[in-house]
């Protein structure tokens, strides 16, 4: 079981309001799969993703990565694992403005413990030509494909990522969504939120979020 949620809620509470974003989702992604998680704005597929990162805390139910329990530990411990095992990336970008493409590679490849070889990921996806390059100054396609660079450099067996193609023109998507098929064909447990009929189209499996429930 690479990546697996056994019942998560994901309750958030301010003064007398309690908003139910997530409510009951298992799910499990095998090594190899790229599933979609669909569903309109505001059904809980950020919050979701934020749960099986670790990056943040359901409120109830548990998360698996890689045989390792991922909730309920503390905030080090889940860090420590998601560095181990999980790339994210987001619609926003992962990329540190003050650093090179290269640089930012670098600096996640000595979070994970490894050293050096940004290279191979690079040509990979097919921005070698842009290692030396501000991410300011990437395309939006590149922009994107640097952010996944960012997301796979310490070749991990999930990768989680939140809307990716929400910025990009379609034959930016397109491309994108070859290099994540290629990542799952070498083994990778890809899950991708997001609402474009191409991502849906493009995935294995799709799960359909709404207010907050898994529906069929
Ligand atoms: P999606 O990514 O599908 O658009 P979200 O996971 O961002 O949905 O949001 C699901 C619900 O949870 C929304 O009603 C949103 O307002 C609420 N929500 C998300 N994050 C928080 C938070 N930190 N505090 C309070 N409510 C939140
Ligand atoms: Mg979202």
């Amino acid at each position: 079981m690479t990546l697996r949620a056994d019942s998560v809620y994901r309750f958030f509470r301010s003064g007398d309001e309690e908003t139910l974003a997530v409510r009951g989702v298992s799910l499990e992604i095998a090594p190899g799969e790229l599933v979609v998680l669909s569903g309109p704005s505001g059904s809980g597929k950020s919050t979701l993703l934020a749960c099986l990162a670790g990056t943040d805390e359901p409120s109830g139910g548990t998360v698996w990565v890689e045989g390792g329990r991922m909730s309920g530990r503390t905030e080090a411990a889940r860090a420590a694992l998601r560095a181990r095992h999980i790339g994210t990336m987001a619609q926003s970008g992962n990329l540190l403005p003050h650093l090179s493409v290269a640089d930012n590679l670098r600096l996640v490849r000595r979070i994970g413990g490894h050293r050096g070889g940004t290279g191979p990921i690079l040509a990979d996806l097919g921005i070698s030509g842009r290692a030396a390059a501000w991410p300011h100054e990437l395309s939006g396609g590149e922009l994107a494909r640097a952010a996944l660079a960012v997301a796979l450099v310490n070749e991990p067996a999930v990768l989680l990522a939140d809307e990716p193609t929400g910025e990009l023109d379609a034959v930016s998507e397109a491309h994108l969504l070859e290099l994540l098929r290629a990542r799952a064909d070498r083994g990778c447990a890809i899950l991708v939120a997001s609402h474009s009929p191409a991502v849906r189209a493009a995935g294995d499996r799709v799960l359909r979020l709404d207010d907050g429930r898994l529906v069929a």
